[in-house]
């Protein structure tokens, strides 16, 4: 058996549209949630969705709580010493959102003494302080909270992945999106080092789905026929 039970149990944050959010039924969807009950189904498991902050999906496939985690999960070098990944599904962009009538133009301009709100635990914001310093970065526990912060003039941009930037930039007024992206990266499944049977498995389940269009049907109906 590659996991206990006959449960697939996905960690995620549940808090980051259009990959995974709450649905109106009480359980969750997006395109991640839709992906990852594909790979079950071929596996012959059952998933379980397990909603928790971004800051502790990655911890919990390594310690073994989680099998797999499928968060918009960005594939980089430093989580490749904790988690394996599988190959990637889906691109991400980190992208730069601000008040319209602000004078940050570019991302370079973000270096000019701004304050920058991130998520907790992603990418973006450690490519922020690296890039402007640390005491430039203020971290929320998910993009929702950060946006508020934005709104209230707590920090003058947020830098987050480009489709729930989208969504967000959709339901607040008087905020954009700035047409220079910031970093561009891939999205993976992150699975516990331990268990490479499982990691195999959901590769090759992954793969087939890719291959005869699967993927590309789900992030279609969540991204592209919304613009
Ligand atoms: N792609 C980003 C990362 O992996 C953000 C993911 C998220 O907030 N769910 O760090």
């Amino acid at each position: 058996a590659i996991v206990s039970n006959g449960e697939l149990h996905m960690a995620t944050n549940a808090a980051f549209p259009p990959y995974e959010m709450s649905a109106d039924d009480g359980g969750y969807e997006g395109i991640d949630v839709e992906v990852a009950e594909l790979i079950a189904q071929k596996l012959g498991l059952t998933l379980v969705v397990d909603d928790m902050e971004f800051g502790s999906v990655i911890t919990s496939v390594q310690s073994g709580k989680e099998d797999i985690a499928m968060a918009g999960l960005t594939v980089n070098e430093e989580r490749k010493k904790n988690i394996d990944f599988t190959d990637s599904y889906a691109k991400g962009v980190q992208v730069i959102i601000v008040p319209e009538d602000s004078d940050i133009q570019t991302a370079a301009d973000l270096g000019n003494n701004k304050m920058i709100g991130c998520q907790q635990g992603t990418t973006g914001s450690i490519y922020c302080q690296d890039d402007y310093g640390e005491d430039k970065v203020t971290d929320y526990t998910n993009g929702a909270k950060a946006i508020e912060a934005l709104k209230a003039g707590k920090v003058d941009a947020v830098v987050i992945d480009s489709e729930p930037a989208k969504q967000f930039v959709a339901k607040n007024e008087g905020l954009k999106i700035l047409d220079t992206s910031y970093v561009e990266e891939d999205y993976a499944i992150g699975v516990s080092k331990d268990n490479p049977a499982l990691c195999e498995a959901i590769n090759s389940a992954l793969n087939e789905l890719i291959a005869d269009g699967s993927v590309q049907q789900i992030i279609d109906k969540y991204i592209n026929a919304n613009e």
